[in-house]
Order: C-alpha cells, then sequence, then structure tokens
C-alpha cells in the first residue's frame, strides 16, 4: 500500500479525533502496569465489602428512610470507614492509603450493584475530595484531607461534600457559559481576613453527615464567572446550619441536604480559590474557572457511569434470577424465546456502560485530574513509599505557597484545551449513556418480571427508582448531551452557537 506519509504524520498529529478513539487502547502502553493488578484487588475487595457489609443492610435502610425521612444510616458510614474506605484513595502525601484512583470506578460499580445509594455515601465523598483536590490549594487540600484520613484511623468519620447546586440555579453553575446569566443566590462578601457567606444550597448529598463542605460562592451576582470563590467550611461554623432532608423517590441512602449560610466567616486559610488568587494565574479567570468545573465534574461523571452500570447490572442479575424461578405454563420463564432476548440486551447495555466509563475513566487518568498521579515516576514514587516518608518529608513543602504554584501551573497554566475537552467531553458521553442504558435496563427488568417486580422486597422496582436520579445529578442528561456537543462534536466549528446562547 502506498502510504501519503506526510499527511499521515500531519492527522496523527493535529486530529483530535484519532486520540478520541483510543483512550483505552492509549492507556494499554501510557499507565504503569500496577494499574491493572490494583484495579482487581480493588474489585476483590469491594465484592467482600458488599457481601459483608452492604447487602445485610440495604432494603432495611431503604425502607427505614422510606418511612422516616428525618432517618441517616449512621452505622453503615461508621463500618465504612472502619474499613477506612473514605481514606483508600486519598494520595499517601495528604495522609491517605493512595489506592489506585481508576479501580475507584469498578468499587462503585460493585457497590451499585447492590445499592445505588449506599455507593453514592462513598461516591459523594470522593467528589467533595475531587473538587478540594481541583482547587490544587495544597495547604487547603493538606488540612482538609489529613482529618478526613484521621477520621477513618479514630472511628470518627470525617466526609466532605461539595455544594453548589442552589434553589435557582441547579443545570447553570454547572457551565461557565450558563453561569454568566445564572440566578445565583450565595454571595461570597470580602472582609478583613477571609470572607462571608450567605445563601442557601440544596440536593447536597451526604450533606448533614459530611463534617466538610466545598461551597462554591459568587463575590458579584451579576458577574459570578468572575468572582466565583470556593470555600471549605466546616460543621459546626458559626452561620452555617443544616434545613431540611429532601424526600426523594430513589437512592434513599444517601441524605440529600439543605444548606443554610447567614454571615458565616470562613478565614482565608480556608479559601480553596477566589478571584484575588486566580489574578497570579497566567490564565484568564474564565478559563480557570472552565477548568476547575471541568476537574470536578469529569472525575464525577465517570463515577456516575459506574453507578449505573452497576445499577444495570443489579436490574439484570435480579430479573436473570427472576426468569431461571418463574414457570410459564409448562416451562420456566427463561426458555422463553423473548425472555432470552430481553436478557441478552440487558446484558448488553451492562458491558456497554462499563466499557464507556472505563474510557472516561482512562481519559481522566491520562489527561484530567489523575494525570500527575499516573505519569510513571511519581506512581512509582506514591505506591512504593511508605506514608510516613510523606508525612515527614514532604509535608512541610505541601504547606508552601510554592506548592501551590506548581500544582496550578501543571492543572492551569499548562493545561491544554485538548486534554480538556477530551476529558470532559467523555465524562459527559459516560454519564448520559450509562444513565440512559441503567434506566432502559431496569426498566426492562420490571417488564420481564410482571406484578412480583414492583413488590419491594423483588429488588427489581429499587434498581428502577435509583437509576432514574442518574439521569439528573451531576448535570442533567441534556446538560450533558450539550456539552458532549461543545467538546466533542463542535470543538473545531467557531462559528456554532453553543448552550442556545441565541435564547438565554
Ligand atoms: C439525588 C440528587 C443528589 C444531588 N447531589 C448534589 C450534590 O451533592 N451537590 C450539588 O451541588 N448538587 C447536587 N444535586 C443537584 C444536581 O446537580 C442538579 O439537580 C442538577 O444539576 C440539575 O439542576 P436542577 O435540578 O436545578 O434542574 P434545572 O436546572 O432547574 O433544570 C430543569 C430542566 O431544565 C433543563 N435545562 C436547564 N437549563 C438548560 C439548558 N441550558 N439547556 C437545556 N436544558 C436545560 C434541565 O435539563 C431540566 O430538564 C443533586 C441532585 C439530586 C437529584
Amino acid at each position: 500500500m502506498k502510504v501519503n506519509r506526510d499527511a499521515m504524520r500531519a492527522t496523527l498529529s493535529r486530529d483530535p479525533r484519532v486520540e478520541d478513539m483510543m483512550n483505552g487502547l492509549q492507556a494499554v502502553s501510557r499507565l504503569p502496569r500496577r494499574a491493572y493488578r490494583d484495579m482487581r484487588r480493588t474489585v476483590a475487595l469491594a465484592r467482600v465489602f458488599v457481601d459483608e457489609v452492604v447487602r445485610p443492610v440495604y432494603r432495611e435502610i431503604d425502607l427505614a428512610v422510606h418511612r422516616d425521612p428525618e432517618y441517616v444510616p449512621e452505622e453503615f458510614i461508621l463500618e465504612a470507614s472502619r474499613r477506612q474506605i473514605f481514606s483508600w484513595w486519598i494520595p499517601k502525601l495528604f495522609g491517605g492509603h493512595g489506592m489506585d484512583f481508576l479501580g475507584l470506578y469498578p468499587f462503585l460499580e460493585e457497590i451499585a450493584a447492590t445499592c445505588t445509594g449506599l455507593a453514592n455515601v462513598i461516591g459523594v465523598h470522593y467528589l467533595g475530595v475531587g473538587t478540594l483536590c481541583a482547587s490544587w490549594n495544597a495547604p487547603v487540600i493538606n488540612r482538609v484531607l489529613r482529618e478526613s484520613c484521621r477520621g477513618d484511623r479514630t472511628g470518627r468519620p470525617c466526609l466532605i461534600s461539595l455544594a453548589i447546586t442552589e434553589p435557582e440555579a441547579g443545570t447553570d453553575v454547572e457551565e461557565p457559559i450558563l453561569l454568566e446569566r445564572a440566578r445565583v443566590g450565595t454571595t461570597a462578601t470580602r472582609v478583613g481576613g477571609g470572607y462571608v457567606l450567605n445563601g442557601r444550597k440544596v440536593f447536597i448529598s451526604n450533606g448533614h453527615v459530611s463534617t466538610w463542605h466545598m461551597v462554591i460562592a459568587y463575590g458579584d451576582r451579576r458577574n459570578p464567572v468572575d468572582t466565583t470563590v470556593m470555600a471549605a467550611v466546616k460543621t459546626g461554623t458559626a452561620g452555617f446550619s443544616f434545613g431540611r432532608k429532601e424526600k426523594k423517590m430513589g437512592q434513599k441512602a444517601c441524605v440529600a441536604s439543605e444548606l443554610v449560610f447567614e454571615d458565616c466567616f470562613v478565614p482565608d486559610a480556608l479559601i480553596c480559590t477566589s478571584p484575588e488568587q486566580y489574578g497570579k494565574s497566567g490564565k484568564s479567570q474564565r478559563a480557570v474557572a472552565q477548568y476547575l468545573i471541568d476537574f470536578v465534574v469529569s472525575s464525577s461523571r465517570a463515577g456516575v457511569g459506574a453507578f449505573a452500570a452497576g445499577a444495570a447490572r443489579g436490574a439484570y442479575e435480579t430479573a436473570l434470577a427472576y426468569a431461571r424461578e418463574k414457570r410459564v405454563g409448562c416451562a420456566p420463564l427463561i426458555s422463553r424465546q423473548w425472555a432470552q432476548v430481553t436478557l441478552a440486551e440487558m446484558y448488553k447495555n451492562v458491558n456497554t456502560a462499563r466499557t464507556v466509563y472505563m474510557e472516561s475513566a482512562f481519559a481522566n487518568a491520562m489527561k484530567g485530574m489523575f494525570k500527575l498521579l499516573y505519569m510513571r515516576p511519581f506512581y512509582a514514587m506514591l505506591r512504593l513509599l511508605p506514608p510516613w516518608y510523606f508525612t515527614l518529608f514532604a509535608q512541610p513543602f505541601i504547606n508552601t505557597r510554592m506548592a501551590t504554584r506548581l500544582f496550578r501551573t501543571v492543572y492551569f497554566e499548562k493545561y491544554t484545551d485538548e486534554e480538556a475537552q477530551a476529558t470532559s467531553g467523555w465524562a459527559s458521553l459516560s454519564k448520559f449513556a450509562c444513565s440512559d442504558l441503567a434506566v432502559e435496563t431496569a426498566s426492562m427488568a420490571l417488564s420481564l418480571m410482571g406484578a412480583h417486580g414492583t413488590r419491594h422486597d423483588s429488588g427489581a422496582e429499587k434498581y428502577y427508582r435509583d437509576a432514574k436520579l442518574l439521569q439528573i445529578y451531576e448535570g442533567t442528561n441534556q446538560l450533558n448531551r450539550l456539552n458532549l456537543f461543545k467538546n466533542l462534536v463542535a470543538r473545531d466549528m467557531p462559528e456554532v452557537r453553543l448552550f442556545g446562547r441565541e435564547d438565554i
């Protein structure tokens, strides 16, 4: 075959579509070899955790919250903390166990295959961890994460939540183009030595059970993009209180809370990002705000994909067990062709969802939030050196401004649009594709199981209720479709208007 070498070289170096096709394949050569072994180990740990902790209690917890919306599964949180699960994926640099981040996704799938609500209790803590880390403010990260890890060691769980959604602004706060015109209400007013927060946040997962909250507020409500402030607020801080717990249809094990801020003072030492800090960065405030949102949602949307693969798998396994048991006429249901077609379709959905969320996870590891952790020398160092080494030698450096500057150089100044687009686009693809597959699969399980599937103790109806929420949080699936369009379809079409700009 004759090859035009110049054209090929140009395509390889310039056309991002060549890269898009191959996250998984790139991972084979770019990621450290141990990553696969670590991931398998994590799945085995997850299975033990499900057998010993999740399966015995999840249905009772769902019913308990249904009966009493004030109920929160404290025993489960305590047991997860006793097993160090809230510090497993915190890097050793910050006092954690430094488990491989890629393993977190299949871990969440395993839990969600039994109970998506309990998977969310764990996943949302890591959403809080990720949000804090995306600020790349090294001293605040060090302080909060070390306290969280200490919580696991001392039997006093120290969870972290993310509070961005407001009563009048949900979708809009997830994308800077929409944030420009959003009706945000939580303000951060500069006073000597810190910021004063006022306003309300709603639907904050794990709110009532978290010790730290990553709160997003705005210096100027008419110009939120340029005045975004992220503050780490501790439960018990004066001026901060909890409002109601939402009575929601699914994932009942994971409380969704209202957070109320009334003249709540947060000192500079707990301000993760602010316009003053951005001022020192080489990138525009808008670009930094975009990267910040992208880092957070790209890692968490892959996680929603993992929840969804788990919910789909749970529904499939429940339907399969039913079809083997149930007799229609004189034969088991599973011997009917239409049941076999349905089960094959469900099996396809589970495996498609898993493939898709792992593609997004690989993008995060190579081009997104975790890319520093997966560079071979860092990976080896973080794996091999004992935790005390980091406490002794790295901590003094982490607490300096130089550490923050270093992180921000890698993640803000040197970060490229191509990396951001690939990571964010794939995360949205994972989020909406997997959650749609989960709802479809849970619905198929109900159709296959007839009236029995609608009974609470059949297990099937819970997967449906739980899966539906996955289409809504971490940005609705409509928003995620638009984000995919922006990042992967229209990236070289500057003439295309995005997010319906003409009508907002
Ligand atoms: C169970 C649960 C847990 C949650 N946990 C958290 C949490 O831990 N932290 C947190 O901060 N938030 C959390 N949320 C909030 C969640 O992120 C928001 O619900 C989500 O972003 C959607 O916002 P909204 O509900 O305000 O919908 P809205 O923004 O009011 O949207 C309503 C409808 O309008 C559509 N829409 C809005 N804008 C556009 C647009 N520009 N283009 C096209 N369609 C549009 C939406 O797709 C949707 O169909 C949680 C929500 C739920 C249900």
